[in-house]
Formats: C-alpha cells, sequence, structure tokens
C-alpha cells in the first residue's frame, strides 16, 4: 500500500499513547516479553524505505521522529525496536502498459536498486545486504541490521521474463506479482475494472514458473484471489504474502479469507501480517476528515482518493510540497483513530487457531501506510511480543513468529529452484 493520502502516513496526534498500558502489566512478564524478543531473530518482509532514499534527503543512519518525518524505519529505530532484518520494497505503481511505460518502470526500478546500493554502501558500518538465511545470521553476529530486498509490483518486468534474473541478481529474493491495479501478469485484488484473466495471464504463468526456477519466492500480497489460487495450483514451491491480514478479522480486499489461508498452509507458505490501520481493523471514518480532505481533493482537482498519487506526480515540487502540508494540517486538526497491538494479534489469533503457527509472520508496510497506535514504527515493535506472551504464545511459538516461519519458506523456495531452463 501506497497511498499515503488514505492512511495517517505523515502524522497522526492520536499515537500518543505509546503503549502506555504496559504500567498496568505484570514486571516479570514485560521483563520475559524483553528477553524473548532481543533473543529471536524478528524479520519483517515489507517496508517501503527505499521511496525515502530514492528521494535522497532521507538519512537511514539518524533516529528520525516518524511524526514529523513521515518515516517509520531506520537503522537506530530498528535497533531500539528489537528488528534484525528488514525487506525493504523496490516498489513501482502501476503505470500505463504500454511497451513505453514498461521502459519508464524497469528505468525507474533499476533506480531504485542503485539508491539501495548507494545507502548500503555509505552505511556499511552499520547494515548489510543479505539474500539467505544463513548471510542473515552472519551479519547479526555482527550486529549490523539485515537489509533484504524484494519486488513490489512485477509491472517493471514488462515482457521481458528475463528481468527476473536480474532482480535476483541485484539482491531480489521474492516479487509481488501486482500492486493495486492489473498488470500484464495477474488480476489485482484492488483494481476498480475487476477481473481482466480471472487469475493469471499466461505471461503470469511463465512468471511463477521463472520464479520457482530462479529460487524467488513469489508474492501474493495484492493479487485478486483467482490469482492466489492460480499461483498456488502452479507454484512448485511454498509462496509468501509479504504484507497480508485475515478477511475474517477485517473485511477487506487486501485480505485473506479462511479458504485461502488454508490453501497457503496447505502450499507450506506463510503471511506476514500487514500493519496498515485500515486493514487491521474498519474504524468509522470522522465525517469532519472527509468533508476537509474532500474540498482538498476539490481544490486540487483530484478526482478521488485512488486517482491522488497520479495526480500529484502531475503537480510541480512546490505544490506537492503544499498539497503534503495540506494534508499534514488536516491530520493534525482531525486525527486518524488508529487499529492496536491488539487488534493486529487478533489476526495473528484467527490465522493460527485456523492453520496453526508455522504459518504466520509479521511484514509491517512501514513506510507504505503502516502504523498502529501502539506500533507507530519499527521502534516499537516488542510490543507484539508483551501481547503474545500475554495471550499465551510459548518462546517458541514467537520466535516462529518473528521470523523462523519465515525462514523456512525462504529456504524451502531457495532449495527447490533448479538448473534447467524454463524459458528460452
Ligand atoms: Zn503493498
Amino acid at each position: 500500500m501506497k497511498n499515503w493520502f488514505s492512511t495517517p502516513l505523515l502524522t497522526c496526534l492520536a499515537t500518543t499513547t505509546f503503549f502506555s498500558v504496559s504500567a498496568q502489566d505484570d514486571k516479570a512478564l514485560l521483563k520475559k516479553a524483553h528477553k524473548i524478543h532481543e533473543k529471536a531473530f524478528t524479520i519483517d518482509t515489507h517496508a517501503d524505505t527505499p521511496m525515502l532514499l530514492s528521494r535522497g534527503n532521507f538519512d537511514v543512519t539518524k533516529d528520525n521522529d516518524p511524526r514529523t518525518s513521515n518515516s517509520k524505519v531506520d537503522y537506530p529505530r530498528m535497533r531500539r525496536g528489537g528488528l534484525d532484518a528488514i525487506f525493504w520494497a523496490v516498489y513501482l505503481g502501476q503505470g500505463p502498459r504500454t511497451p513505453e511505460g514498461h521502459e519508464t518502470a524497469k528505468k525507474k526500478a533499476m533506480g531504485i536498486f542503485d539508491a539501495i546500493d548507494v545507502t548500503l554502501k555509505k552505511t556499511a558500518s552499520e547494515a548489510a545486504l543479505a539474500t539467505t538465511p544463513e548471510e542473515a545470521y552472519q551479519i547479526n553476529k555482527t550486529g549490523k541490521r539485515v537489509i533484504f530486498l524484494g519486488v513490489e509490483n512485477g509491472y517493471p518486468m514488462g515482457h521481458d521474463i528475463t528481468l527476473l534474473k536480474q532482480f535476483y541478481d541485484k539482491g531480489a529474493r521474492y516479487m509481488t506479482l501486482c500492486h493495486s491495479s492489473n498488470n500484464d501478469i495477474c488480476d489485482s485484488s484492488t483494481d476498480p475494472k475487476g477481473a481482466e484473466y480471472q487469475g493469471l495471464s499466461p505471461l503470469g504463468e511463465q512468471v511463477v514458473g521463472e520464479m520457482n526456477r530462479l529460487g524467488m519466492m513469489i508474492d501474493v500480497s495484492h493479487v485478486s484471489d483467482s490469482t492466489f489460487y492460480d499461483v498456488v495450483r502452479l507454484s512448485k514451491v511454498p509462496i509468501i504474502a509479504s504484507h497480508s491480514g485475515a478477511k475474517a478479522i477485517c473485511d477487506h480486499p487486501r485480505n485473506l479469507t479462511d479458504d485461502m489461508l488454508k490453501a497457503l498452509a496447505k502450499n507450506g507458505g506463510v503471511v506476514q501480517l500487514n500493519l496498515l490501520s485500515d486493514y487491521v481493523k474498519t474504524i468509522p471514518a470522522s465525517p469532519e476528515r472527509e468533508a476537509a480532505q474532500k474540498a482538498m481533493m476539490e481544490k486540487w482537482g483530484v478526482k478521488d482518493r485512488r486517482s491522488m498519487m497520479g495526480a500529484m506526480s502531475k503537480l510541480s515540487e512546490d505544490d506537492q510540497k503544499k498539497l503534503r502540508e495540506e494534508f499534514m494540517d488536516i491530520n493534525k486538526k482531525y486525527p486518524v483513530q488508529l487499529a492496536t497491538v491488539k487488534d493486529a494479534v487478533d489476526h495473528i489469533d484467527h490465522m493460527v487457531k485456523l492453520i496453526g503457527i508455522d504459518h504466520v509472520g509479521m511484514g509491517a508496510d512501514f513506510d507504505g501506510g503502516g502504523a498502529l497506535a501502539d506500533c507507530f514504527d519499527v521502534s516499537q515493535y516488542e510490543n507484539f511480543t508483551v501481547e503474545f506472551l500475554r495471550r499465551g504464545y510459548s518462546k517458541k511459538d514467537i520466535e516462529k513468529i518473528w521470523g523462523g516461519n519465515f525462514f523456512r519458506v525462504m529456504k524451502a523456495v531457495e532449495k527447490g529452484k533448479t538448473t534447467e531452463i524454463a524459458l528460452k
């Protein structure tokens, strides 16, 4: 999710209750949670930090204030939140599905890989790129943060399937097949035009084969239900949903139905919980906020929220800044109520009851809209371990949720890769 407009990405005054409930907790439980959290290898499988890195003026080594900087991830906060590893997404919004559109998207994607490369070179004393769990453990031993890469949206690949190998060689270990609209690979869960292929396109079927061959995880977050079932049917190895939730807990097209969760578990895959408040819990919108946003959109000639990003890209830098400031003013005046860690753990509870402990993990979508009242950025991740413990999850369970399950899938996908040439 990248639609900063529909989510409290920029600021949120409702977030000042930073886990004050902890004060009432049993001290021993908090101490135990801290110990478990420190010891567990913790992974978040989806963050859009590269969007900030690409803009060039973001310092990932600085302890940025989430309420003023529009940033949820940096190395100091990862350390404070006990987060060992994170997947940075090379994200491209869906653009024109033309040869020119694909060419532009490819160039942009390569530019994002380059920006990440520059950042990692500059900050080599604090973080390093990993492409396997083993590399991650090695990096972790040195005290550095572990950075993994994924590609969000297969759009930049266009029709050139050899691009997948290029993404893989640059370090990407998963690709989300589409974003919020259909692309040439598959149907999306949120395209207002509805289904186009009833699942994967013929190109999409080839993409699944090639990703299996390369040992690149297939990410079904954002895809339509029919695409999901096509992928499960075709993939020879387990799949992932890098940032999704349970539809039974929050009825949103981005979340997975119980039947899909069962199919994912049968496939051996893993669903990583998204912390985008709107996907965690439906909280009624404030009419005043809605009216203020509507007036702002009318003023800037934006048709609806969905077209906000497209409309913004046509504005001058100055106007974009003005629009962001107006959005922040609205947020200040009518703060958004956010879902909580407890609401999010309700998703985990549901999924664990339905498909067992081995198929869930964490993928917050920080820097892409993810934010909860009491887990507003990576620095507050320990609040989840506290809640897991409070609900009776064992140390072993917690370790599985924080990374064990995901690494199991990552290893299986790597192991399942073949040397056969799937495509000419
Ligand atoms: Zn997303």
